[in-house]
């Protein structure tokens, strides 16, 4: 039975993940932020638990990892998902938004990597997977902080499997193309549809099927896969 921490959880492409590793017995405790009503369904559903923490704290991420690893009593698999996302043009981008966009999607992910690697480095032992994004790896008009955060992703995940692979660590990161989650809600079905037609799948994503990726990379099959970024995506970023 392994020991997951999934971040951001509580609902999309992450609920999908919790819910994966719970149906094949692991024990699974993954962070929301702010929707308790979602993490409490998926508690209930899965037998996971839940934790309330922002990862975008550096304070608050050692907090949920430490409770987390304590609760699970060690740690064999993280997966880091939560992230938040945005569409604006370039010139109209705040100052905090891009703060608010790299504090998640990029420092959350070297918060809670940090935490996991100082207990994966004494077992010698661990699965690390960052879910990165398309867009990180071909950029995306009108999400330059998006990109930026995601692509930030890529480069911590090539650095940090060179650096964790002698303790036994692999490190991944999985790249979504378009998929059906709440995310999605800031743009419209013109969009969504448009979107679709240029993914070579012809169709947008179910969160399941990057939790498949997800749950490969976690597995004894992916025993000696580290440093990769796989995309699952429909084709979208060829
Ligand atoms: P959703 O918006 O559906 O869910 C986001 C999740 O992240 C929620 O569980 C949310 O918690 C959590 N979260 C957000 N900010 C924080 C924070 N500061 N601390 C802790 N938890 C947080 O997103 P998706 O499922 O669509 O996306 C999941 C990941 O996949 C993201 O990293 C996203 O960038 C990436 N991705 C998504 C794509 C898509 O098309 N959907 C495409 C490519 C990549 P709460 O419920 O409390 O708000």
């Amino acid at each position: 039975m392994r020991k997951i921490i999934v971040t951001g959880g509580s609902r999309g492409i992450g609920a999908a993940v919790v819910q994966r590793f719970a149906e094949s017995g692991d024990r699974v405790v993954f962070f929301y932020r702010a929707n308790a009503e979602a993490a409490a369904k998926i508690a209930e559903s899965t037998g996971a638990y839940a934790i309330k923490c922002d990862i975008s704290s550096s304070e608050d991420a050692a907090r949920g990892m430490d409770e987390a690893i304590r609760h699970l009593g060690g740690l064999d698999v993280l997966v880091n998902c939560a992230g938040v996302a945005q569409i604006k043009l370039f010139t109209d981008i705040e100052d905090a938004d891009w703060r608010r966009m790299l504090d998640t999607d990029l420092s959350g992910a070297f918060y809670t990597c940090r935490a996991a690697a100082r207990e994966m480095i004494r077992s010698k032992n661990g699965r690390i997977i960052n879910i990165g994004s398309v867009w990180g790896r071909v950029g995306a008009s009108c999400e330059v902080h998006y990109s930026a955060a995601k692509s930030g992703l890529r480069g911590l995940t090539l650095a940090l499997a060179k650096e964790l692979g002698p303790s036994g660590i692999t490190v991944n990161c999985v790249e979504p193309g378009v998929i059906e989650t709440e995310m999605n809600a800031i743009l419209d079905e013109k969009t969504k549809s448009e979107l679709a037609d240029e993914t070579p799948l012809c169709r947008m994503g179910e969160p399941r099927e990057v939790a498949e990726a997800v749950f490969f990379l976690a597995g004894e099959g992916a025993a000696f896969i580290t440093g990769q970024c796989l995309g699952v995506d429909g084709g979208f970023g060829l």
